[in-house]
């Protein structure tokens, strides 16, 4: 019989997004006529913006026609598209990043996990808690980790908390690790990070010859200006960091597909003899090999998020989920919860009230306001007592689970 990868099964069973649907689907069945607001999922909920879709027909009809037809396009993506990102989204901030530096993709779901290909076995990793499950899953499948505890930690990973006692910064680990996962703005609490914060881990990193992988996916969402939205704004980041980007919040391509991937020509990594290797070297090669690129038409539409009129669509786009978010964190500080996050993300982290957990919270505003959340726990054994609300939905839903929580 054929060998299957074992480390699959040390995943935790019962993963969050699952439960959370056995609940509501029981809830509903008992409770047919209520009407559920679904304030759970990170996924967008806006229409794509004019200018991308115009793109994206403009493209199709140049692909319907001899002159205009694409086929396999560079695994890297079109250069025009990288030039794009490069230009608006780095060094029109400073960040010496060029366009050779940017691999385009379908995600950065994908990216954050595919990135442990090209890199060893023996590294000792840090992840926040609580954090984005793709960065520890990905690291179980590829047998990065030993077995899951109680609490839900996995042995040979460290945990960095991130909770209201330490203002949810991300604090340097005592010990040493090669990788660290960092993702400001946050997903799930809503925290940012400051550029003396990000100064310090940027130090830390080439100190300690470790490498970051910053996922700056909701850095549009930021709303003070002094804050960084890459962590290429620090000095010193381009010797030891890899940032994931995406289109999927700012310009709700979360169905579209399109992200990249930025690695810096001067990033090293060694090999097992102690030898300098370069990653971009070892990125490039692995793209090319497998995978083929994004479609020319989604990347066409990516573009257009460049354009004058791509980026006041895609600014409306933001700020209409964060005045959400403001609606939300204004009525739930109102009532009397402990809110965090929420002023330069789309999520809202609520202290869960004291004597009930995560889950309690989530059965309590299921059945008292039909509202579904996301329980803290299921990001982390750090996130137990807090409970996430996402802004991502239509102003009406959002207005109408405010009165609900109102009324409870
Ligand atoms: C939504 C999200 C992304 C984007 O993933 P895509 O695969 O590009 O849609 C990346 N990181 C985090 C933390 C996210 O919440």
């Amino acid at each position: 019989m054929v060998q299957v990868n074992s480390n699959y099964l040390k995943l935790k069973a019962g993963y969050l997004f699952p439960e959370i649907s056995r609940r509501v689907n029981s809830f509903s069945e008992e409770n047919p006529q209520a009407s559920l607001i679904r304030l759970g999922i990170g996924d967008v909920t806006e229409p794509l913006p004019n200018a991308c879709c115009n793109a994206m027909q403009l493209a199709i009809k140049e692909m319907g026609t001899s002159k205009g037809f694409h086929g396999y396009g560079p695994e890297q993506g079109y250069l025009w598209l990288r030039e794009a990102i490069a230009k608006n989204d780095f060094q029109m901030r400073g960040c010496e990043i060029s366009a050779d530096e940017i691999f385009v993709s379908d995600g950065s779901k994908c990216d954050s996990s595919n990135i442990l290909d090209i890199l060893g076995h023996g590294n000792r990793i840090a992840v926040t808690d609580p954090v984005y499950p793709v960065y520890v899953d990905s690291n179980v499948m590829a047998g990065r980790t030993g077995e899951v505890s109680l609490a839900g930690q996995y042995e040979g990973l460290s945990y960095i908390p991130l909770n209201a006692e330490n203002g949810f910064e991300a604090r340097l680990p005592t010990d040493s690790v090669d990788l660290i996962y960092l993702c400001f703005p946050n997903n799930p609490t809503g925290a940012v990070a400051t550029k003396d914060q990000l100064s310090r881990w940027v130090d830390y990193a080439n100190e300690n010859d470790a490498l970051i992988l910053f996922d700056a996916a909701y850095e549009a969402f930021i709303q003070d200006p002094l804050l960084p939205h890459s962590i290429f704004e620090i000095d010193g980041a381009r010797n030891c960091a890899v940032e994931f980007r995406s289109f999927s919040k700012n310009a709700g391509f979360t169905g579209t597909r399109c992200a990249c991937t930025v690695i810096p020509q001067s990033l090293k990594g060694k090999t097992c003899n102690g030898d300098e290797v370069d990653l971009w070297s070892l990125w490039n090669r692995r793209q090319s090999t497998k995978f083929n690129g994004v479609s020319y038409i989604v990347q066409r539409g990516a573009e257009a998020v460049y354009s004058l009129e791509g980026q006041s669509q895609t600014k409306s786009l933001v700020s209409f989920y964060m005045n959400n978010a403001a609606i939300i964190r204004n009525k739930l500080t109102e009532v009397g919860y402990t809110v965090y996050g929420g002023e330069n993300a789309p999520y809202v982290w609520i202290k869960v009230p004291r004597g009930s957990d995560s889950w309690e919270f989530f059965d309590f505003l299921l059945n008292k306001a039909n509202i579904v959340g996301t329980p803290g726990s299921g990001f982390g054994a750090a996130g137990e007592g807090y409970f996430r609300l996402s802004a991502f939905n239509s102003r009406e839903n959002v207005e109408e689970a405010m009165r609900r929580i109102n009324s409870i």
